[in-house]
Parts: C-alpha cells; structure tokens; sequence
C-alpha cells in the first residue's frame, strides 16, 4: 500500500492510536547514537517530540547532552542546542530510564561486516533488543532503522517474546533508513520516502503518528512524503536494493572507466552524454576512486551473503563483481602514480621509496568526518605501503583517520600537506581542493604532478599552470 500525504483521499487505513504512555505524542527513543541514531534524536525533538537519545558509549553520551555533536555534520550543532534548551530533547546511558520514557523505540545501532566473513554482525542489534525488551514496563513498539539481512525482524519478534514481559503485549515493526551523511538533517526533516514494515493496525498507528511531524512538516511546505506501507521482509530488503543499485551504478561508470583508459576515451564526456537518458541519469555516474563509507560496502557483501543462505546467491552474483570493480579503483591511483613518478609497477606493485606524496582527502566523502572504509585513506595506506612518504590533509576527517591509519603523516592544512610533494592526490572532492588555486600550490610542490581520483579539477587550468594531470578514465 503506497500512501501520498497530504492525500486527497482520507486516510482510513491509518487508524488513530493513544500511546501507551498517555502522552498526546508518542514519546521515542533511539538506541544507538551514531550518525543514525543521533541525528534522527535532534531531527525529531526539532519536529516536536519528546527524545531519549540512550548509547553504551558514556562519552558519547556526555557529549551530546553537553551540547557537542561527537561527529561532523552540516547543520546539527545548532539543532542539538536548540533542542536541549528547549527541553525536549535527552541524552541517556541508562536502560531502564530510556524504557519506561517511550512510546517508540528505534534500534539505531551498528551492524557492520563480520569479522569472520561478508555477512553482518548482528550483536548490537541483539544486545539493544534484549537490554530493552527486559526493562519495558508497559506495551511499547520497537522499530528497526538499522541495516540488517531479511528475516532480522522476525528474529527481533523472537527475542522480545523471549525477554519482555508478554503480558505487555510489545510489538515489532521495521522502518529502513536512507540519510545520506553530509545531507542528513535535510534527509529527516524531508525523506523522499519513509518504509514501514508492519504486522499490525496498532503498529501501523504508532508508527504513523511517530512520523506525523514529518507529514506535517511536509504539508507546509505543499510537498508530499510517499508511505510505504508493507511486511518485515520486504521493508528490509528495500535498504539492501537501494544500496545495491546505488553501488551497481557507480560500479558501472567506474568500469566504463577501466575500458576508457584502454581505449583513450574519456569517461567524464560518456558520462555526461549518457546521462542526458532520463532512463538512466547523471547522478551517482561519475566516475572516481570509488565508494566506500559505514554502508554501501558492508551492505553489499551482507546482501550477498543472506542470499547465498536464502539459497539465491546467484541472483547476486553480480555484486561480486560491483565490489571487485570498486576495489580495482584503488590499485589504478597506485598505477598512475607510478607512471607519474616514472616507477616500474612490478608484480608486487610499484616501489615508491624517495617519494613525498601529499594525499587531499580522508574521509569517504565530501561534507563528513567518516573515514570507515574510505578509498582515500585506503589508497593513502597503498601509497604508504609502497614506500612513498604520505603527507595527509582532510577538512574534517583528520581526528578519524589518525585513529584508524596512524603510520600516515597528517598535517594542519592542505598547503601544509602539498608543501615538497613530488605527487599530489586529490582523493575526496572537498569544496576546499576542487576550488585550490594550482598556480599557487604550484609554488609549494617538489613537481607539478597531480592525480585526481574524483575527476573533480578542471584539467584544463591544472595543465596551463604547468602540471602533469591524470584523472581517472580520461586520456592523459
Ligand atoms: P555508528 O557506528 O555511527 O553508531 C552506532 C552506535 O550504536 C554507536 O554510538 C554505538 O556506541 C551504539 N551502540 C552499540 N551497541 C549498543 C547498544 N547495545 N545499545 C545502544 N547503543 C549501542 O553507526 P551508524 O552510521 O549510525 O549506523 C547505524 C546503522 O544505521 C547501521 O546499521 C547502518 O548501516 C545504518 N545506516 C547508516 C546510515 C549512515 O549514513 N550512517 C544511513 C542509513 C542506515
């Protein structure tokens, strides 16, 4: 059932529910304060709920309610601030009292790659369920927002018969989340969509009065919010099949990439004739290093390895080679490299020994702090691995990526990160690199050799002010 609000028809299927708590609004959690988790906690006090934010992370927790987001994102310091003044908006490392406050509970937290296999670590979710489930005092829905295999949701029915007191009469339902980091606050307050899975009218109910916020919002706005109305199973798969189309997509212009460079077209100019098809469109077809980040990469894997259980791995197959196309990305900058630097790529890759690269670019994109699975900081690592000197500067990224990568060299700035650098790669398309001056970095390079990995320069201006450019899938 697919639901347009504001609709000109009523809304009978939607029936009106009191929340158990006796408030006129349900009153919601969100477990688990991450990008998600922490993000939907503001987003929703600013819609005007009442918010429990709870994480096992205390210092996480301190600092939220303190008043500091303890990640980057456009636009949600100042929400928080506004939020916790106004008292609708609490932060919590205590079960019991995140229990007996709400009405909703969404499950925000991780559920990344096993580290013994492509499938997902479900342990989070597990522990968030039980934790809660144990500690409800009255009837209450649990809403899935975490990425997880299908059938996940009726497992989390399973657990909460287990540990909650039945008598109670807990309720599940799912609803997928599709933010996109660096535009997040946008993506909550104004989804393009919001999936509901559900078993019940009441669940239905809650849910809905849940998003009301957002309706209206919308409805101010003479927007509409589609509804998705339908089963566990398939609000489930919907995230994976977004995020596997989206990888498929970039995938696609990455191996037009690969046949480009072997050919001497350029990937840019078929990219954007391609994407004159309004079948096919221009976004998510440029081609660069590739994707990366907390989601697309472990989604697909996970994807792959519930269907190969379901007993339909085939059918996903192809994402095998979405990921070995992303993958090969990375290895081609160590190639260029390489060339640039006049090394022989050997079997074992090339030597870069003596070399001074400066590396623009952490995080996995733009406009965010997140340097999980990032292609720049992996291809950082692959320059360093090979014996280049690797000199690092991100806007954002850089307290992340120290973390996760310390044998790199990170500096204050980009100036800082390019000054003697025999090669500079732009690696993430940050405002600050696509618009830096090249004859002014050109004064503080060793040699005028530049890679841009996200083919975000403009070749034209980077060659008259002397440098020697490769972009990815364009001649040289
Ligand atoms: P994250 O790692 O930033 O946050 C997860 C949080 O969960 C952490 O703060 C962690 O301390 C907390 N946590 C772990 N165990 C807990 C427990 N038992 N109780 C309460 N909190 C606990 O991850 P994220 O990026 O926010 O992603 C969370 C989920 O949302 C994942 O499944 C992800 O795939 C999905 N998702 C993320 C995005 C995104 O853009 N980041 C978008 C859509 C969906």
């Amino acid at each position: 059932m697919t639901i347009p609000y504001p609709s000109t028809q009523p809304l009978p299927a939607i029936p009106a529910v009191t929340p158990p708590s006796g408030a006129s609004r349900p009153r919601l959690t969100f477990l688990g304060t991450g990008y998600l988790g922490a993000t939907y906690a503001i987003c929703f006090a600013e819609l005007g709920y009442e918010v429990v934010g709870f994480d096992i992370d205390a210092e996480k927790i301190a600092k939220l309610a303190g008043g500091e987001v303890p990640f980057h994102e456009p636009g949600l310091d100042e929400l928080l601030k506004r939020n916790l003044a106004a008292g609708r908006l609490r932060f919590s490392t205590d079960i019991a009292e995140t229990a007996e406050f709400g009405d909703v509970h969404f499950i925000c937290v991780g559920t990344p790659q096993r580290a013994d296999g492509m499938g997902a670590d479900l342990s989070y979710v597990e522990a968030a369920v039980t934790g809660l489930s144990q500690h409800l005092t009255r009837k209450a829905l649990i809403v899935g927002k975490s990425t997880v295999p299908v059938g996940t949701a009726e497992w989390i029915e399973q657990l909460v018969g287990k540990h909650a007191n039945p008598e109670l009469g807990v309720e599940v339902a799912w609803s997928p989340e599709f933010l996109q980091e660096g535009f997040a606050v946008e993506d909550v307050l104004r989804p393009n969509r919001i999936v509901v899975g559900v078993k019940s009218e009441w669940a239905n109910g809650m849910l809905y009065a849940a998003h009301k916020g957002v309706f209206d919002l919308a409805a101010t706005e003479d927007r509409e919010v589609p509804l998705v109305v339908t089963d566990f199973a398939t609000a489930e798969l919907v995230k994976v099949a977004a995020n596997a189309f989206l990888a498929t997509k970039i995938s696609f212009i990455n191996a037009m990439a690969e046949v480009c460079e072997v050919a001497g077209a350029d990937v840019t100019q078929l990219a954007r004739a391609l994407g004159y098809d309004p079948r096919i469109g221009n976004r998510f077809l440029q081609a660069g290093i590739g994707f990366g980040g907390g989601c697309l990469p472990k989604d697909i894997r996970a994807f792959q390895a519930r269907a190969q259980e379901l007993g339909a791995g085939e059918a996903l197959r192809f994402l095998h080679e979405v990921d070995l196309i992303n993958l090969r990305r990375r290895t081609r900058v160590l190639q260029l490299a390489a060339e640039l630097l006049g090394r022989r790529y050997g079997p074992a890759g090339p030597d870069l020994s003596g070399t001074r690269v400066a590396v623009l670019g952490a995080t996995f994109k733009p406009n965010s702090d997140d340097v999980r699975d990032a292609p720049s900081l992996a291809v950082a690592a692959l320059l360093h691995k090979a014996g280049a000197d690797v000199h690092v500067y991100d806007p954002q990224g850089m307290e992340n990526a120290r973390r996760e990568r310390p044998e790199l060299t990170y500096e204050p700035s980009m100036n800082d990160a390019v000054r003697g650098a025999d090669l500079v790669c732009v690696l993430t398309e940050w405002a600050d690199f696509r618009n830096a001056d090249p004859v002014v970095l050109g004064e503080l390079v060793a040699a005028r050799r530049v890679i841009d990995g996200r083919n975000c320069l403009d070749p034209a201006l980077w060659t008259q002010a002397g440098w020697e450019y490769r972009g990815m899938g364009r001649p040289a």
